[in-house]
């Protein structure tokens, strides 16, 4: 009886050992078959494995490289800083350890008792496409600014021509005008557009005097609103910036005058400029016709408007939030917005602290 029992426990065993072994060989099977570079590592930053597509994106051989630190494996600067710092909330790109011309989009992700895996995943392709669509961009806008310049030129002077013969034009010239007006203010934020995407934060170190800046905001939006509206400013005269003047001038405007746009004759518009707690501030509020949540988590998209109609009507490209977003990015900054339809908006933009200059 007694080996019965024993028999029937081995033969359980080894079925159990099987399986197991099953189990793992599929496991190994489906992680080899992983299109993305894969490599599990200890707390310490050892590597313990890696799939095929690590070997040839990363070069990692198993047997070679088991017990290797990882970032002896990807020597890359801007892979040493994203591991040291740890913070593996989003992806880093980076080229190829062994691959000049393949782009890698990095991430980490901890799990299980002090493991973490890195997933590498081939972009190449994926941002050749990027820089074809910028580069289509602002070569189209470039090769159209010329001829717009010319016709918007011969326009303009047909208008004040007083010739006598052009009278009966006189309705359609003015359009033209308006329409081509339109078109070089598109294109010309459209270039803009494309110099904010290029790589990497601000090289802007200047000193920039936002207080100065404001004031000269406020003005030309007295000129925009024709005195219809009543525009107060409250800044901090102390408060200096270190970044690009022309970058936050176009931001701090483009959102000033949305507001002027964007509000009914006889609303009023209010500027802050202060040092918050956690950094300089700049607000815009106004009482204007205000925007339904929906379409806030959208406004930064190019070319999207809740109303197309009185965007246009009103001189808008459509890019003016696109380039704000931009130029804060850029900033190490950050957009907030709050409005309630029918009430107005508010636009606030927050600085990091390091970006605060002592006076
Ligand atoms: P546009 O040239 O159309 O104004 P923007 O990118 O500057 O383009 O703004 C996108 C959209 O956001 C606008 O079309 C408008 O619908 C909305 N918007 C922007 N600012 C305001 C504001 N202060 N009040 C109400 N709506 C606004």
């Amino acid at each position: 009886m007694q080996l019965w029992k024993h028999l029937a426990m081995r033969v359980r065993g080894q079925k159990r050992k099987r399986k197991l072994r099953h189990l793992l060989s599929g496991f190994h099977k489906s992680t080899q078959a992983l299109p993305d570079a894969t490599i599990v590592f200890n707390d310490k930053g050892q590597v313990e494995w890696g799939n095929i597509v690590a070997r040839q994106v990363i070069g990692l051989e198993r047997k070679r490289d088991r017990g290797r630190m990882i970032n002896d494996l990807i020597p890359d600067p801007k892979f040493q800083d994203y591991y040291a710092a740890a913070n593996y909330q989003h992806p880093l790109q980076i080229t190829s350890p062994v691959n000049d011309s393949i782009r890698l989009d990095v991430r980490i992700v901890p799990y299980g008792k002090a493991k973490f895996l890195l997933q590498a995943r081939d972009v190449t392709r994926l941002q050749q496409l990027e820089t074809v669509r910028k580069d289509f961009v602002a070569n189209v806008s470039h090769e159209m600014r010329t001829p717009l310049t010319v016709i918007h030129g011969y326009l303009e002077s047909m208008g004040e021509s007083g010739d006598a013969g052009l009278d009966a034009w006189q309705n359609a010239i003015q359009q033209m005008r308006q329409q081509t007006g339109r078109m070089q203010r598109i294109v010309g934020d459209l270039l803009l557009l494309s110099r904010l995407e290029g790589p990497g934060n601000t090289d802007g170190k200047d000193c920039v005097d936002v207080p100065g800046i404001l004031e000269m905001i406020k003005d030309e939006a007295q000129t925009l609103s024709g005195g219809q509206h009543q525009i107060t400013a409250d800044i901090d005269r102390n408060l200096k910036l270190q970044g690009c003047i022309s970058e936050l001038e176009s931001a701090f405007s483009n959102l000033v005058f949305n507001a002027v746009r964007y509000t009914p004759v006889e609303g009023s518009i209010y500027l802050r400029w202060w040092a918050s707690k956690r950094g300089p501030c700049f607000l815009v509020k106004d009482t204007g016709i205000g925007i339904d949540p929906k379409h806030i988590p959208r406004l930064a998209e190019r070319f999207y408007r809740v109303d197309v109609g009185r965007s246009r009507q009103s001189g808008g490209t459509g890019l003016g939030l696109a380039i704000v977003k931009h130029v804060l990015t850029r900033h190490d900054a950050q957009l907030k917005i709050e409005s309630e339809p029918g009430k107005g908006s508010s636009f606030r933009c927050n600085f990091p602290e390091s970006r605060h200059l002592p006076q």
